[in-house]
């Protein structure tokens, strides 16, 4: 089967800061690809660079097979693969249905949204019970849903999800990986970015550890051994 994205030798930064060194790796459709490591490593920039939102100056990046390199960042949100931001990215003085509806924004999007809304409040029953109150005012749990929420309304078949953990109370982030867990076995295709590494271990069929803007090691789920790992992860230069 073909991949649902590849990340092919990439190179891209900031302007005059290179961030990322022919970074390759791999999402399985279907898979949870998951990439830790240490803070700076360059994993958001990573995210980023597949969503078009930073410039990428050598490599590819391809959806299903085809090169998206230098795509825009709608094109390749109408390709079905979508960023979620940190829960603190909603839109803090929407509700939380608008904050929804604009998930819903992305004309592909547009005819299903009704369906796509009763969807996630089926998957999030606290999002429809609180669907009237401004999302500022949300706990951080409860923005973490509803950022993933707003991005299954886009219909996405790539998920990438950027440490939907951070900053969260143990017992919530224990319902943050269940839901991620729930994707999982839905058979979304999800590219997680964690710093909780044993959490995400768990839900991982493939593990990349990125250090200094490269990838360092690159297992699959089950067969990764965690010294090394660590080893790795707290290594100046690796
Ligand atoms: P963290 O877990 O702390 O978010 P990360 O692995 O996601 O770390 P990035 O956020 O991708 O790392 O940052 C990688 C490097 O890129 C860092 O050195 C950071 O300072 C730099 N960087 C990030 N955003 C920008 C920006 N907008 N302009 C310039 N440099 C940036």
């Amino acid at each position: 089967m073909t991949n649902a994205l590849d990340v092919v030798s990439l190179r891209a930064g900031y302007g005059a800061i290179n961030v990322l060194w022919d970074v390759s790796l791999t999402a399985e459709t279907g898979k949870t690809t998951v990439i830790v490591g240490p803070n700076g490593a360059g994993k958001t920039t990573l995210l980023r660079a597949i969503m078009g939102l930073v410039p990428v100056t050598a490599g590819d990046i391809r959806v299903n097979g085809q090169s998206r390199k230098g795509a825009k960042t709608w094109d390749t949100v109408a390709d079905g693969v979508v960023m979620i931001p940190e829960g603190r990215m909603i839109f803090p003085d929407m509700s939380v249905e608008d904050n929804l509806m604009m998930g819903a924004f992305p004309r592909a999007c547009r005819a299903g949204w009704k369906r796509n809304k009763a969807m996630v409040f089926d998957f999030f029953p606290r999002l429809a019970e609180r669907r009237d109150q401004i999302a500022g005012t949300l706990s951080g749990g409860e923005a973490q849903m509803l950022a993933i929420g707003r991005g299954l309304m886009e219909q996405p078949r790539v998920c990438l999800i950027d440490e939907p953990s951070l900053g969260l109370a143990p017992v919530v982030v224990d319902e943050i990986f269940r839901i991620l867990g729930q994707l999982r076995a839905d058979g979304m295709t999800i590219i997680l970015v964690e710093q909780n590494t044993s959490r995400a271990l768990k839900i991982a069929d493939h593990v990349h550890l990125m250090q200094s803007g490269k990838v360092v090691l690159s297992e699959r789920g089950d067969a990764v051994d965690l010294d090394r790992l660590h080893a790795l992860y707290f290594a100046h230069d690796a």
